[in-house]
């Protein structure tokens, strides 16, 4: 993918450029916002830095599309501010939102292109809106579709080309304008799992090449996992839990992440967990969750010099999240000796992983 980005940063370079808060490109404080007796948003605290980006995963109804039309100034909050760039945009008049919503672009699950124009001209179109020169906005049109890989499709119309070239035109138009934030409404959620590799690939290189500030709504942890630097776990209208992902993905505080991890973390084989029992039985399977240093150290095979027995690796693996590994192990352990299984745990806790007797099996697994 890296040849599409051959001399963009000039391109590029005035995006955050104006950010007036010190680091933040979008600041939310105690965002507030009501449909009857629903509280859609219940006091959203948040920032987005300049050059990261940050991913908002929530389920459905959790509060995230509210959040977003309180952003670029759909939705007025009942309270609370909302920082574009240092300046608070909650109570500005629709005239003067007009060029501050302009400092954000957006990408959507369904690409929201016009049918009837070409790549080129649905690209070119937030600089129409500005009322830029048609031969500035070619111009400008062309230097994005190098950007986004679609160079050759400029004169062809969207019904020609595939949901991921879709989105590409839909990226490029996003950046037509220059803007301090992109914001990415679940974009990849209508795409298939090699297509949105591609696309989340090309927004990670657009963010490290040219430092663009990226917010980033969506459902899917794998979205989250694969770019995202700080993530925040909205639920009900709240922000149950924010961290740099790696950290979250070691140690999530609450149920909502740990159930939107689980999608994506190795799960106890449905054969073994139909057979577990909470009595004694001749292995114990341990849930071993480990992160960073404990995931790098030779853990099982100290642990199995620390403490005599014998110890079977059920399932599980180590992943990498932000180059820092992340994983979860089943082992199967000696069961029937419950002292032996103490030292076991205990050996493990203190090498900082995290462990769960799961229960245990009468028979050898
Ligand atoms: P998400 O985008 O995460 O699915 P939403 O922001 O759409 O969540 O919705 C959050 C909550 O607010 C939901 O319970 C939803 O039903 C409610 N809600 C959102 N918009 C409206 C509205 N215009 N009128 C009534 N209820 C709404």
């Amino acid at each position: 993918m890296n040849q599409h980005f051959a001399s963009v940063t000039e391109i590029m370079h005035p995006i955050g450029s104006r950010s007036a808060g010190p680091d933040d490109v979008v600041r939310l404080i105690e965002l507030k916002r009501r449909f009857g007796a629903t509280a859609a948003l219940d006091g959203v605290s948040l920032s987005v830095r300049q050059g990261e980006i940050l991913g908002i995963i929530g389920r459905s109804g959790a509060g995230k599309s509210t959040l977003i039309r309180c952003l670029n100034g759909l939705e007025r909050p009942d309270s609370g501010q909302v920082f574009i760039e240092g300046r608070d945009i909650s109570r500005l008049g629709e005239r003067e939102l007009q060029p501050l919503r302009r400092r954000i672009g957006m990408i959507f699950q369904h690409f929201n292109l016009l049918s009837a124009k070409t790549v080129e001209v649905n690209v070119a179109l937030p600089l129409k809106i500005e009322g830029r020169p048609r031969a500035e906005r070619l111009a400008r049109a062309a230097e994005l579709l190098e950007l986004v890989g679609l160079s050759e499709k400029a004169k062809a119309y969207p019904a020609s080309l595939s949901g991921g070239q879709k989105q590409r035109v839909g990226i490029a138009r996003a950046l037509a304008a220059r803007p301090a934030l992109l914001l990415s409404d679940e974009a990849t959620s209508a795409l298939d799992p090699e297509t949105t590799r591609s696309i989340l690939a090309l927004l990670r290189d657009i963010n490290r090449q040219l430092g663009l500030t990226i917010l980033l709504i969506t459902h899917e942890m794998e979205v989250i996992r694969s770019i995202a630097d700080r993530v925040a776990v909205i639920d009900a209208g709240r922000i149950v839990e924010q961290g740099p992902v790696w950290s979250v993905f070691a140690d999530p505080k609450s149920a909502i992440t740990q159930s939107l991890l689980g999608g994506i973390r190795p799960q106890l084989p449905a054969e073994i967990a139909s057979r577990l029992t909470q009595n004694a039985g001749v292995e114990a399977i341990l849930r071993i969750d480990v992160a960073g240093e404990a995931a790098r150290s030779p853990l099982l095979s100290d642990l199995a010099s620390a403490v005599p027995g014998w110890f079977r690796l059920v399932h599980g693996g180590i992943d990498h999240v932000q180059q820092q590994p992340v994983g979860t192990l089943f082992v199967a352990v000696a069961g029937s000796n419950e002292d032996h299984l103490a030292e076991v745990i205990a050996f493990l806790k203190a090498r900082n992983a995290r462990v769960e007797v799961l229960g245990h099996v009468a028979n050898s697994v």
